[in-house]
């Protein structure tokens, strides 16, 4: 397979880039969209490291040159870890329509949070009588909103797609890598 990956990248990149990602409010299906570029990986390993992230299951992370940010902003955890890969990464990145609208959990924008969460843990059909809205201090709170990244940090490019194809990611990590302004081809971008 012939890539503009190759060669261009050993231009602009004279050692191994370090590579975060993380799935905030999201799917996880952006994450497999990446690993859809498939034997491609391989090449991308070539150059680029994974530090924290779903696909090492390295918790922490450390100063980064690309991070990639699946998902939108449910609770005060999201914002906590965003706020930490905007300050660790020279260049993020929201992938998905959750990064960047808040996609489909924003759905719950319509409805109030607190009367949402009592109808889901204490009236839903099924539900045991008495029960509650778990209130453990260990889980993080919800916001009221679903908030795109963008309206918490600066956010240098954007990935659209639900989830972006293969295509799409592999053309904007070859651009990237290779010291490009990521630009994607009309045939490249959808949003469904
Ligand atoms: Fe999942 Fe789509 Fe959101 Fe990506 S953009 S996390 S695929 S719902």
């Amino acid at each position: 397979m012939t890539t503009a990956l190759t060669g261009a990248t050993h231009l602009h990149a004279p050692r191994k880039l370090k590579v975060a990602t993380v799935s905030l409010a999201g799917c996880f299906g952006c994450h497999m969209s990446l690993l859809d570029i498939d034997e491609r990986l391989l090449e991308l390993l070539e150059h680029v490291e994974f530090d924290c992230s779903p696909l090492t299951d390295i918790k922490t992370i450390s100063s980064c040159d690309i991070g990639l940010i699946e998902g939108g902003l449910c609770n005060a955890e999201n914002v906590q870890v965003l706020r930490e890969f905007r300050a660790h990464c020279k260049t993020l990145v929201a992938v998905g329509a959750c990064a960047i609208n808040g996609g489909l959990p924003a759905q719950r924008n319509q409805r109030d949070v607190g009367q949402m969460m009592c109808d889901v843990y204490c009236s839903h059909n099924g539900t045991v009588a008495g029960s509650q809205v778990p209130n453990d201090p260990e889980l993080p709170l919800p916001l009221n909103h679903v908030h795109p990244i963008h309206e918490v940090v600066h956010v240098d490019y954007f990935l659209p797609g639900c989830p972006p194809g293969d295509g799409a990611i592999w053309s904007f990590l070859t651009d990237l890598l290779a010291g490009r302004t990521p630009q994607l081809g009309p045939g490249l971008i959808h949003y469904d």
